[in-house]
């Protein structure tokens, strides 16, 4: 079947795109070259570039790639130049819905050192907060001027990370706890048939305020940092679930909302040979894998509106199953590096990532 190029292919995409996609979003975000990155080819590396045709604009990237020009368009893009505000800008809506009463999931993809922890996260300093306390912020104070209408808001935060199949809970009193497993902890996920789901033994603690969350992403960051000692770049290669509950009652109006936001910084997307496995890091690598391509056949089975997805092949995907299918929302924002000795990996998260918001749809892949 025939290959369409460019801005036809891009249009094309875009119109089915929005036709078909429902509740599953992709958004890129290249990082800016950094000092460290050890080349220099300008701010926006030397291989990356951005169509500025009228339905390309903020929506698309081009690649070269061996002397071959690659083309990917997303619901989004963001170039190197854009700051946290202008991201969060483009997700307020979204995280806004989880007041309303929907599941939300918002993950961050890509390959270690492409940005995935600053677009969640973000670094000290005011404009350098990332989706996670940004969208902590608007929830409280959204929740707050909601009260003059009646609303009455509870909220509850857990954090677990998912190390090669095994969950890690980041809030467990006392010392950051250690990677064994101990049988008194198994963390088994349920969910019942109100799609709620609870996982044993995980601390799920009450907030009430920014500074509640705050103090409490302080431990988990604690918590994960002493897993980094213990395994080496422990915290890339394990996937960061923050999760807010949030509980709503209108006593006026006799409503009731029942709304979820995941958070997701997943484990880095960089294949085996990269990384040079053997041994506990070959195991790791499989682990994350196994774990991101089960992430990529429920969204993709979702996206297509197929009757079996497969949430059971994960942890992940089975922790996120209700907040995944339904009317729930998830955004995927794919993380790249401008690096030129990146590109390979590059490719692997465009092309990750256009499987979610292409392929399925009847459009030719392209062969690049
Ligand atoms: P990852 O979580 O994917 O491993 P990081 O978020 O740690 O990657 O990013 C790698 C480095 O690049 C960090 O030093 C980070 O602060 C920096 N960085 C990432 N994205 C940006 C950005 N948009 N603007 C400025 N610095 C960034």
């Amino acid at each position: 079947s025939q290959i369409v190029e460019g801005d036809e292919l891009r249009k094309k995409l875009h119109n089915t795109i929005l036709e078909l996609k429902g509740n599953i979003r992709v958004f890129c975000r290249v990082r800016p070259l950094l000092r460290f990155d050890g080349d220099s080819n300008g701010p926006e590396g030397a291989s990356i570039s951005f169509p500025t045709s009228v339905e390309s604009t903020g929506r698309a990237i081009d690649l070269m790639n061996q002397g071959q020009k690659l083309s990917f368009s997303y619901d989004k893009v963001f170039d190197h130049s854009a700051s946290q505000e202008d991201v969060f800008v483009e997700i307020s809506q979204l995280v806004q819905s989880a007041l309303d009463g929907y599941k939300v999931c918002i993950f961050a993809y890509g390959q270690t050192g492409s940005g995935k922890t600053y677009t969640m996260m973000g670094r000290p300093g005011i404009d350098q907060k990332g989706i996670i306390p940004r969208s902590l912020e608007q929830i409280f104070k959204t929740s707050q001027s909601l009260e003059s209408q009646g609303w009455e808001y509870s909220m509850q935060a857990s954090m677990l990370e998912i190390y090669n199949e095994t969950i890690r809970d980041l809030l467990a009193p006392g010392r950051p706890n250690s990677f064994e497993m101990t049988p008194s902890k198994q963390y088994t996920i349920k969910h019942d048939s109100h799609g709620n789901t609870t996982v044993s033994d995980l601390t799920i603690i009450d907030v009430f305020s920014i500074a509640d969350v705050t103090t409490l992403l302080e431990k988990a960051s604690q918590s994960r940092s002493v897993g980094k000692t213990q395994m080496n770049e422990h915290s890339s290669r394990s996937h960061f679930v923050f999760t807010l509950k949030i509980s709503g009652a209108n006593e006026s109006t006799g409503q009731h909302v029942q709304g979820v936001l995941n958070l997701i910084d997943l484990a880095g997307s960089e294949r085996l040979a990269k990384s040079g496995s053997t041994g506990d890091r070959l195991k790791e690598t499989q682990s994350i894998n196994k774990s991101l391509s089960a992430l990529s056949d429920v969204i993709f089975a979702i996206a297509k509106g197929e009757d079996h997805v497969p949430f059971r092949n994960s942890k992940l995907t089975y922790l996120l199953q209700p907040c995944l299918g339904g009317d729930s929302k998830t955004l995927m924002f794919v993380n790249i590096s401008p690096e030129a000795s990146s590109v390979g990996e590059t490719v692997c998260s465009l092309r990750f990532a256009s499987r979610v918001n292409a392929c399925e749809i009847g459009i030719p892949r392209r062969q690049t």
